[in-house]
């Protein structure tokens, strides 16, 4: 049933800018129509359903250039929320009584002896007043030149009524109306798990402000503050840790119970909970901005990305209604029996089509998301589950990304083994790469203290360049720095698996280190599984050199291609999908997020951390664990086979409802009452997605 919601906008000055707010709101796919108050400042909207929240609203609002100012939005969705959670308790209460009068009424025959003694004037009033908001919606929707399920249910109350069937025709009514909940009950169960998630969301800090410390709402603090955190209380906001050591739990992220350790230096995310030890945290991303906050916009905004099987339900559920317009106009024609044409056309449930899909999709997802993976989309879902091709980036993703430098070697007297390590490290001062960790962490070890770097570029796939006390330093591999040259050493380092990473200053070459990764130990499992489940072809892609890649990719028994720039793990992909293949690309967002956005699907892991992968990746893994792989994979071959049951079911149902109506076996008042329960039918199913394992 369409609702209206009132939003404040900020900011507008000029008639204009409201028609312009009007029409970026009213491309919002679930809005009929906007009228924005120039004056009032504010719009009044109305919506075919209430929204789990109004994301796509603000954001529509934002297009045009204004803003809807965050406490009061928050307090109007909740305000909703709370109200139709009520409603809906006491509706299916009556509900159950209703169902029960009715079946025992037309079965003993007492509503035939009912509409004779009532006046037509009573039963009249009845369904009007019951009616009316519906009656309006389609009378609406008319004016719209829209035909909705509904037109053809009022049309079915308009038969019963023209034929004096008073209680038919209240009945009818009724259950329309209880149709309508059912629908809304279904989805906002459905949104449950999204409304869970963003209610876990910081409320307030502590925030040391001229040496006091302060309680204040999380949307005022502001970065670079200090937040103090005590054991139990959530980390208001995403920052590195300043003082004091705890175990923090992060499950509210990563979905992983086990809590872990951090001090000074660590960075922390919103939303997790330190136990033992009180923290101090300089606050560097709040509020939306935070991973957290991300996290859950995402997931909320996950509705738009839909699944192609929802849009052709969609187009069916808009087909079908005049398939049983002309059914009940055929039933008419050949039995003139007017109850069995009302029957017919109360009993048709197209929104169950509409519905079978995303309360699916919004399931899995909101229960993805309190396990740490956090899916962008009904649409990379549906994909996942007839995928044929992984292709996966080594460094990082295969690998645990902890790399160890483990050898050095230098070519030049003039250098010390300390210079060169000083040297490389200064220049990986600021890559994300975890190789370059590896060198800071080796001349951590050292002791050395590093210069800070001018003019620094970072090669993708290659390695990165920057001026260190006044010489041009470049560190790289092979391909890079070394290509064509003879080095025995490197060779048999390499054969054993290790990763070089060679060091140029300027222009010459001074010597490599050799770094050790180690591969993550859940992983041959993990392939093991996703080949059970019918992955066909299994790739690494990396950058890397080709000898220390075979040795890997023999032991886990996958092909590979080694050597790889960014653009060339495009190519690959490209090519892929060029012969017809469903590709899932598997990377940690350092070098390889354009791959992960051209994939099919894209999925990141350890999101956590890294701003590229969130953003890149159509599924993200927040925790890195290779265990989420295969079950991501699992999940969403389980919510098609839910998808494609609650389908098949609507359509089996309707099919059995109209021929059970046509041929007049199905009493119009039965009918109405069946017409509801589909959505009931639909929810219990996808409810099971909630409980995976
Ligand atoms: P992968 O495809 O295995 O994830 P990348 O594309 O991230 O690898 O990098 C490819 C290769 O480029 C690495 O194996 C490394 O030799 C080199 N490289 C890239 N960035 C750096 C860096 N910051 N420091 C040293 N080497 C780097
Ligand atoms: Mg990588």
């Amino acid at each position: 049933m369409t609702q209206t919601i009132e939003i404040p906008i900020e900011g507008m000055d000029c008639a204009d800018c409201a028609l312009h707010v009007q029409k970026e709101l009213a491309s919002v796919p679930y809005v009929l129509s906007a009228e924005v108050l120039l004056g009032a400042e504010k719009a009044i909207i109305e919506v075919e359903h209430l929204p789990a929240d109004l994301t796509l609203i603000r954001r529509a609002v934002e297009r045009a250039g204004y803003r809807v100012p965050e406490a009061r939005q928050e307090a109007i969705t909740r305000l909703g929320t709370e109200f139709t959670d009520r409603v809906m308790r006491l509706f299916g209460m009556v509900f159950g009584a209703v169902l029960l009068i009715v079946v025992v009424g037309e079965w003993l025959g007492v509503s035939e002896r009912l509409t004779e003694s009532i006046p037509w004037y009573l039963g009249l009033g009845v369904v009007l007043t019951g009616g009316y908001p519906i009656f309006l919606d389609v009378f609406k929707a008319a004016l719209r030149r829209k035909v909705t399920a509904h037109t053809l249910m009022t049309l079915g109350v308009l038969a019963a009524m023209a034929v004096g069937e008073w209680v038919t025709a209240a009945v009818v009514v009724f259950f329309m109306r209880v149709g309508d909940y059912a629908e809304s009950f279904t989805a906002e169960r459905a949104r449950r798990a999204l409304k869970e998630l963003a209610s876990l969301a910081p409320q307030t800090a502590r925030v040391l402000r001229g040496g006091e410390e302060v309680t204040v709402p999380v949307e005022e603090v502001r970065v670079g503050e200090t937040v103090i955190v005590r054991p139990g209380e959530k980390i208001p906001v995403d920052g590195e840790v300043l003082e004091g050591h705890a175990t923090v739990d992060q499950a509210t992220i990563t979905g992983e119970s086990m809590p872990v350790d951090v001090g000074p230096g660590a960075r922390v995310f919103a939303a997790t909970i330190p136990q033992l030890g009180s923290l101090r945290v300089r606050a560097i991303r709040i509020g939306r901005e935070s991973t957290f906050g991300r996290v859950v916009q995402m997931v909320e905004e996950a509705e738009a990305h839909r699944a192609e099987i929802q849009s052709v339900a969609d187009k069916f559920a808009a087909w079908y209604l005049p398939v049983v317009a002309a059914i009940a106009a055929l039933t008419f024609f050949f039995s003139r029996d007017p109850l069995a044409t009302t029957a017919v056309l109360v009993v048709a449930c197209a929104c169950s089509f509409a519905l079978a899909t995303p309360i699916a999709m919004m399931a899995a997802i909101g229960a993805g998301a309190r396990r740490g993976l956090l899916i962008k989309g009904g649409k990379y879902l549906e994909t996942l589950a007839r995928a044929d091709t992984l292709l996966i980036d080594k460094t990082g993703t295969l690998t645990l990304g902890k790399p160890r430098i483990s050898e050095q070697w230098t070519v030049s007297r003039a250098q010390t083994d300390d210079e060169l390590l000083r040297f490389a490290a200064s220049a990986e001062r600021y890559s994300e790469h975890p190789l370059a960790e590896a060198v800071r962490a080796a001349a951590r070890e050292r002791n050395l203290s590093l210069a800070e770097p001018e003019d620094f570029e970072a090669l993708p796939g290659l390695g990165v360049r920057a001026r260190v006390d006044g010489h041009i330093v470049e560190v790289g591999n092979r391909r890079a720095l070394a290509s064509g040259m003879s080095l025995p050493q490197a060779d048999a380092l390499e054969a054993q698996g290790k990763t070089l990473i060679f060091v140029r200053v300027d222009g010459e070459l001074t010597g490599f280190l050799a770094a050790e990764d180690t591969l993550r130990p859940e992983i041959p499992a993990a392939l093991e599984r996703l080949r059970a489940l019918g992955m066909r072809h299994i790739e690494l892609l990396t950058g890397d050199n080709p000898r220390t890649t075979a040795a890997l990719a023999a032991r886990l028994g996958v092909d590979y291609r080694a050597e790889m720039l960014p653009e060339d793990k495009i190519a690959v992909v490209k090519r892929y999908q060029a012969e017809g293949r469903t590709v899932v690309m598997v990377g940690d967002g350092v070098n390889d997020a354009p791959a992960l956005a051209q994939a099919d699907v894209g999925i990141a892991m350890g999101a956590a951390g890294t701003d590229v992968a969130l953003e890149a990746a159509h599924i993200a893994l927040m925790r890195e664990d290779w265990n989420l792989v295969p079950q991501v994979f699992a999940i969403a071959r389980r919510t098609m086979k839910v998808v494609k049951f609650n389908l098949g079911f609507t359509a089996v149902y309707n099919v059995v409802g109209l021929t059970l109506a046509a041929s007049g076996i199905l009493p119009p008042i039965l009918a109405a009452a069946a017409q509801s329960l589909p959505d009931l039918g639909i929810l219990a199913n996808s409810a099971r997605l909630l409980r995976q394992e």
